[in-house]
């Protein structure tokens, strides 16, 4: 079974992914991650990729695909995959579907399309904190720590994601918004997209997602 979730900033993907791993055993990608990943290692590449990001602008496609597709082979496809933040246009949408295809003769099942009000996704970015250790997502509004500031899990010191900041939430968001309608028609033309209105807390998010993949 392989998944994507279409998603703008703060609605919560990352999050679902985590409790689909946990119940289902599926590998998780996240883009963004393998992002942070290689901007966390301070190559030239990840200085070009950090000036992007944190102006709230997309990475090229064919980037994308190739680190996409080495993450895929690292992970192997039996498992099945979340995407979490690929594909963001449809230009990437073909090239998975492509890739899926002729590189591991597998498909996409689900796309679930997360829709959550602007105001409400902004406070969830801007109370986004993460572990840098065991990649953990908490929210200061909505979560309770054992020690302020730091990971339940593992105890290393949370952070917050540098592009998590009003101005760049507000590009990122918009930029969803108008660029996500093509990719909507393209998993809606082949009948896999579902719309998951997002609930005040994630269980509720989660259980209408459950309930779409038991059908
Ligand atoms: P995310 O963690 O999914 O919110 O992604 C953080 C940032 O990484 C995005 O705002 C983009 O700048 C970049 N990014 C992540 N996934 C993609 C993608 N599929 N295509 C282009 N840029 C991406």
């Amino acid at each position: 079974m392989n998944i994507i979730f279409i998603a703008p900033p703060g609605a919560g993907k990352g999050t679902q992914s985590e409790m689909l791993v946990n119940k289902y055993g599926l590998n998780h990608i996240s883009t963004g991650d393998l992002l942070r990943e290689e901007i966390n290692s301070g190559s030239d590449l990840g200085k070009k990729i950090a000036e992007i990001i944190n102006g709230g602008n997309l990475v090229s496609d064919d980037l994308m695909i190739e680190m996409l597709s080495k993450k895929i082979d690292e992970l192997g496809i039996e498992k099945g995959i979340i995407f979490d933040g690929f594909p963001r246009t449809e230009n990437q949408a073909i090239m998975l579907d492509k890739l899926m295809e002729e590189k591991y003769a597998s498909k996409i099942n689900y796309v679930f399309n997360l829709v959550i009000e602007k105001s409400e996704a902004m406070k969830r970015a801007l109370g986004r904190i993460l572990c840098p250790s065991c990649g953990k997502i908490y929210n200061v509004y909505f979560d309770k720590f054992d020690v302020d500031g730091y990971c339940n899990v593992c105890n290393s010191k949370l952070e917050k994601r540098l592009d998590d900041n009003e101005e760049s939430f507000n590009v990122r968001f918009d930029s969803f918004i108008s660029k996500t309608k093509p990719l909507i028609d393209f998993y809606s033309n082949k009948g896999i997209l579902y719309e998951v209105k997002c609930g005040d807390k994630k269980e509720e998010t989660f259980e209408k997602i459950e309930v779409l993949l038991n059908k």
